[in-house]
């Protein structure tokens, strides 16, 4: 199918983005990478006004480590991520969730403000700004703010932007040297979205756990968090009892929908299933 009409600007700077959502309001929507967008206009499920072109706003680009905090524009594309460096050191867990990203073609335009923005449930990065209590940067014409990412998704599709917002970065904090992280998934076929994935983060004193933090993608219409599983770790040991409690624990957190990829209780199935492998991996890590 193809896309209805729209009109289109290339932004030159974030005034010009402002400016342009200000007339146009919510019949306007931002153009990223388009990975996400040119199919849904495809598909009809977006009939915009007019299309305001970001790509070109150097400002939204890069990566950045300032104090505690690694700092990501919104135009950073998901390859940029794979290939940092400075990821791999500062924010392990979002290095490990970003080759289950889609594809590398599709991975070389789209970007981690798309991403976000868009509040795909099935996502990865959603999920691993939950787990690392992430901020995400929003700005307006009249100045900025950081919302934590357990505020800024809402339901699915939908998140706290704005019309006339702008997500322009989000900042992680500086894994320490106490932390350990795991990211799984289980897709059909690799670079599928995910029938169900996890986000692990454990700050450890020596082999026990001081705090957890778990999140699971396709499991609601928002990334969500698993409470009850988090609290039956938080003073324990990594070891086959503890798993098994957690496992249990977890079934309180979850009442997933079915989906085209499965059921509710497949879904709650391997959910356990891959938070067993991540704690056993964890266990086996070395701080
Ligand atoms: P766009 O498509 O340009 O925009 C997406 C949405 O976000 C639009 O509504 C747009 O208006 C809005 N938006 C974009 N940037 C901003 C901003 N800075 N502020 C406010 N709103 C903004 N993603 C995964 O996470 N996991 C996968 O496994 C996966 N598999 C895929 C497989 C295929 C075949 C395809 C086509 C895509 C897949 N994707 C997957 C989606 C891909 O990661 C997209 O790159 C991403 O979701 C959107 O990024 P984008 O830059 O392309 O955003």
């Amino acid at each position: 199918m193809k896309s209805p009409d729209f009109d289109y600007v290339k932004a030159k700077n974030l005034d010009d983005v402002f400016a342009s959502l200000h007339t146009y309001k919510d019949s306007a929507q931002i153009l990223a990478g388009g990975q996400s967008l040119l199919a849904m206009l495809n598909l009809r499920m977006a009939n915009p006004q007019i299309l305001i072109d970001i790509s070109g706003i150097d400002k939204l680009k890069g990566i950045e480590k300032s104090g505690n905090t690694l700092r990501i524009g919104a135009l950073t594309t998901h390859n940029e991520i794979l290939n940092s460096d400075l990821v791999r050191l500062h924010v392990p867990l979002l290095s490990q969730a970003v080759p289950y990203v889609a594809h590398l073609a599709i991975r070389n335009k789209g970007t981690i403000g798309g991403s976000l923005a868009l509040g795909d449930p099935a996502a990865e990065y959603p999920a691993v700004a939950l787990a690392l209590n992430a901020s995400l940067v929003i700005q307006n014409a009249k100045g900025e703010r950081r919302i934590k990412a357990q505020d800024f998704f809402i339901s699915l599709y939908k998140t706290a932007v704005q019309p006339e917002e702008l997500l322009v970065a989000v900042e992680f904090p500086i894994a320490t040297s106490n932390q350990k992280f795991v990211f799984m998934e289980l897709a059909r076929r690799m670079g599928d979205y995910a029938m169900v994935g996890l986000a692990l983060a454990l700050t450890m004193d020596g082999k026990t756990i001081r705090e957890c933090a778990i999140s699971l993608m396709a499991m609601d219409d928002k990334p969500i968090l698993a409470p009850s599983a988090m609290k039956s770790l938080t003073g324990q040991q990594i070891q086959s009892e503890s798993i098994l409690q957690a496992q249990n624990a977890l079934e309180k957190d979850l009442d997933p929908p079915g989906d085209l990829q499965a059921n509710a209780a497949t879904k709650k199935h391997l959910a356990r299933v891959l938070l067993s492998r991540a704690l056993t991996q964890a266990g086996e890590s070395h701080v």
